[in-house]
Order: structure tokens, then C-alpha cells, then sequence
């Protein structure tokens, strides 16, 4: 395995396998997980991962709250007979769900099950709570673990069988309501994931990669240096499909009684997974300024009798820093060398710091380092907040536009099956029919990630059958 220093990511394709490597890590020595839990896929959160994802749950909140969605908490275990009312989702879930048959030394009448997701924990009582169109829209949120026994290879974050998730939860009078609800969470996860810097692709899946279920659903998809795509949230329509089955009816305004039209919104902790992949280099992890949990980092350079002035100064910037919401340490450990403290704020991906020694005492400036590019910039102490936060805004941007860039340019077109070798995202023309997907697939060894949500002109023909109605779908590896 290559040394700590060598172990450079460049911002292009890069090999699976060492990716792999890479990935783990400098998530161990960000000290955002720790995987030594002894059972499978289920990792412990450790202090500064864990900060991270609550500020990341913090935005997701405010932007539910915002639109009029409420939080709630439902039980883990949901009994068997309510988990087999909806056909296709029992079939979608039925070999990922861990289930508890014992209490103490007695079988369990009704076994129960772990949620692999809420769906059937909340929909019978959806059924009790809803009675007449004064009742809705029902817009509900949770931010628990679901459990899923994933068989292939486990990475933390993005593959685990213990999953830190997100749920929203809508129910709606008409179809036409519930779109818009798509329409809002889409708006949502455009403003998250600005802040979060993961641009994205928003792909209206197949019929066969639907969340099980679903009437349709859109997969918001990132793009890793590797050139697979890894899903990050999904938005779907359920039309009546599960009102249907656990029988949500509401009463209309004429009296007459209807089924609930529905949609769910979710996220995970592959949203760190994306941050860390996309944006982590040679050095380690990058955090986006807006998420990270120690935003500016102060390193005293102390030598000799300076150094109780050199931290009271450091003290002084951390205040003023604070009293701007901006969040901020100082590294003041002892025995501890300012190249080791560079190469620490380093590698937990803290986005800016502030190096202060007895020049920058005596000329009341401070030296502000970026992560990202490793920039040096001398600035006065009367332009402190000014500084950071123009510096916090343009780190922002720039990771955004990056890895903007980076999809961008990763996307190429195809007419042939034959041009597709590489680990890039293939845009080809496709028909629509099962037949012809699949086998594109198959010929592949790649998935149809589906069609933009929003719609495109495309000109070409189906790349199978040479249908000229074809429609642009969007080819690649999954993570
Ligand atoms: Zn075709």
C-alpha cells in the first residue's frame, strides 16, 4: 500500500480498487467512523464523523421544517403482517430484512422486523390519523437507522447494513399535488446539495429499478472519481399504490371517500461518503465549509517568552470568529510540533486555517491557509470576519464547480455499443422497452440510470433496436 503522503487521489478516473484503499483510509484518519464494531456493515459514528452528519441532518431539518413537514419518531419493529401488505415492496425488501422471532426464551406469535425503511411501519396508521381532506397534506419526517442485510462487499456510509437515514413521508388529495411535492423535494435537494458541493444528476429510473412499490422513481445520482455513479437520495411517487394497499382513504369535500395520493424523499450517510470521495485528496478528506464541524482552525506557533501572548491572541480571533457563528478551535496542545498540527487540520478535512506566530502578533495579521488549494494569504486582524467568510463562500463555490466540471466533462455520447470501454457516464439513445434496456445492460455490464427528470431534446436512435422516438438515457457503473 502506497505511504500516507503518496497516497494522491487525482481528480480524474481513478482505479476501483485503489480507490477502495484511499477511501478507507482517510475516512480512519479524518476520525469519522470507526470499523472495528464486531458485526458486519455496522460502523460506530465517532465524535467529529458523527458532528458532521448532525450538521448535515441540521440543514435537511430546517429545509422540511421550512416546508411545512413535521418531525416524528416511529417504532423499529414493525410486525409481519402489516410489512406484507404492498406486493412489490415485500418482494424488493424481502432479502435485505433482519428479522426478531424470539422474546427472551419465547417464539414471537407475529415475528418482527427491522425497518429496512418506514413505509410499513407508518402506513397503518396513516389509515387511523387520516379522516377527511382537513387532514391533508400530511407531510411528515424521521431521521433514524434502518436495517438492511447487504450481501455484497460493505463500505462505510455508503454500503452498510446499519444505515443512518432520512425519510419524508407525504399523503396528498390529488395526483397533481403530489407531483408538486416531487417538484419541492427536488428544489430541496438542490439547495442542499450546494452546500453540501455534490452536484448531481436527477434520473427518472426504470421500470425495473424502481424503488419497489413505486409508481416512478427519480434517483439523484453523484458521480465518484472512480466514474461510477453513487445514488444519493430518491424521490418517489407512489400514486395510490400503497394507499391502496393499507387502505388510506380520506373523505372529499362532496363526501365521497378517495385514496391518499403519496411520495416519499430519501437520504443517507452516503451523503459523507459522496463528500469524502468526491472531494478528498492526496491529503485526505475535504469538508465542505457549511458542514463541517470545526470550520477554521487556529495553530499558535509558539516559541519562547512569546507564547502566552502568541494564545491570548489566538484566543482573541477564535472570540471574534465565534461571535460570528463561525466555528472554530485552536490546536493548543504542547508537545505537539506545528508541522504535525498542519498535517492534522489536514486530514480531517477542516476547511480553513489560521496559522499565528510572533510575526503576525507583532503586525496584529494572521496567515489564512485553504484546504482545498493549500492558497497562503496575509490578512489585517480588523478584516478577520470579512476574510474568513469571503474565503468560506469561494471554498464553497469552487468544490461545487469542480466537481461540477468533473460530471460534466464525464459525460459522453454513444451510438454504439462498442464505444462504451470506459468508466465515464455513456448518454445514448434508448426506445423505452424492457427488451432493448436489458440488453444494454447486459452487453454493458452497466445500468440504465434512467432519463433526466426535467426531459431533453435527443435526436439519435434506440442504440439496440434502432428506434428513431428514442429518448436519452443515462449509462454507467453504480457504486
Ligand atoms: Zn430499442
Amino acid at each position: 500500500m502506497a505511504e500516507k503522503n503518496k497516497t494522491k487521489i487525482p481528480y480524474e478516473k481513478v482505479d476501483t480498487q485503489y480507490y477502495s484503499q484511499w477511501y478507507n483510509k482517510v475516512i480512519e484518519e479524518a476520525d469519522l467512523t470507526d470499523k472495528r464494531y464486531p458485526v458486519k456493515g455496522m460502523n460506530i459514528w465517532k465524535p467529529y464523523g458523527w458532528k458532521l452528519m448532525q450538521n448535515i441532518d441540521s440543514r435537511t431539518r430546517k429545509h422540511m421544517v421550512n416546508t411545512d413537514h413535521e418531525e416524528v419518531k416511529f417504532p423499529l419493529l414493525i410486525p409481519e403482517d402489516e410489512f406484507q401488505k404492498e406486493a412489490d415492496h415485500i418482494k424488493g425488501f424481502d432479502d435485505e430484512v433482519y428479522w426478531v422471532t424470539r422474546a427472551g426464551r419465547n417464539e414471537l406469535d407475529i415475528p418482527l422486523l427491522l425497518r429496512p425503511t418506514s413505509e410499513t411501519a407508518m402506513y397503518p396508521v396513516f389509515d387511523l390519523w387520516i379522516r377527511s381532506h382537513a387532514d391533508l397534506p400530511l407531510k411528515i419526517f424521521q431521521m433514524v437507522n434502518v436495517f438492511r442485510y447487504e450481501t455484497k462487499q460493505t463500505r462505510a456510509f455508503t454500503r452498510m447494513r446499519e444505515i443512518h437515514f432520512f425519510e419524508a413521508h407525504t399523503c396528498h388529495e390529488t395526483g397533481e399535488e403530489a407531483e408538486e411535492q416531487i417538484k419541492q423535494d427536488l428544489e430541496i435537494m438542490e439547495k442542499l446539495s450546494k452546500k453540501l458541493c455534490l452536484p448531481n444528476l436527477e434520473l427518472k429510473r426504470t421500470e425495473w429499478d424502481k424503488f419497489p412499490g413505486a409508481e416512478y422513481t427519480v434517483g439523484v445520482d453523484s458521480l465518484l472519481p472512480t466514474g461510477r455513479l453513487l445514488q444519493i437520495a430518491g424521490i418517489h411517487q407512489y400514486k395510490t399504490n400503497f394507499a391502496e394497499a393499507y387502505d388510506i382513504m380520506f373523505e372529499d369535500i362532496e363526501g365521497e371517500h378517495k385514496y391518499v395520493h403519496q411520495t416519499t424523499y430519501g437520504m443517507s450517510a452516503r451523503l459523507v461518503g459522496a463528500i469524502v470521495g468526491i472531494h478528498g485528496d492526496e491529503k485526505g478528506v475535504i469538508l465542505p465549509p457549511a458542514i463541517a464541524p470545526i470550520q477554521v482552525r487556529i495553530i499558535p506557533i509558539t516559541y519562547g517568552d512569546k507564547q502566552n501572548d502568541i494564545l491570548e491572541y489566538c484566543q482573541k480571533i477564535k472570540e471574534k470568529l465565534e461571535s460570528s457563528d463561525i466555528r472554530t478551535d485552536i490546536d493548543d496542545r504542547e508537545d505537539v510540533r506545528p508541522g504535525s498540527k498542519f498535517y492534522d487540520s489536514e486530514r480531517k478535512g477542516i476547511p480553513l486555517r489560521i496559522d499565528i506566530g510572533s510575526n503576525e502578533l507583532e503586525d496584529k495579521t494572521l496567515t489564512l491557509v485553504r484546504r482545498d488549494t493549500s492558497d497562503k494569504k496575509e490578512y489585517q486582524f480588523d478584516e478577520l470576519i470579512d476574510k474568513v467568510k469571503h474565503e468560506i463562500k469561494d471554498m464553497e463555490q469552487s468544490l461545487f464547480e469542480n466537481a461540477e466540471e468533473f460530471l460534466q466533462e464525464n459525460i459522453v455520447d454513444a451510438d454504439e455499443i462498442s464505444e462504451i470501454d470506459e468508466n465515464k457516464i455513456y448518454r445514448i439513445g434508448w426506445c423505452g422497452n424492457r427488451g432493448c434496456g436489458e440488453e444494454i445492460e447486459e452487453t454493458t455490464d452497466r445500468h440504465i440510470l434512467g432519463t433526466l427528470y426535467d426531459g431533453e431534446q435527443y435526436n439519435g436512435e434506440c442504440i439496440i433496436c434502432g428506434n428513431e422516438e428514442a429518448e436519452a438515457a443515462y449509462l454507467c457503473k453504480k457504486e
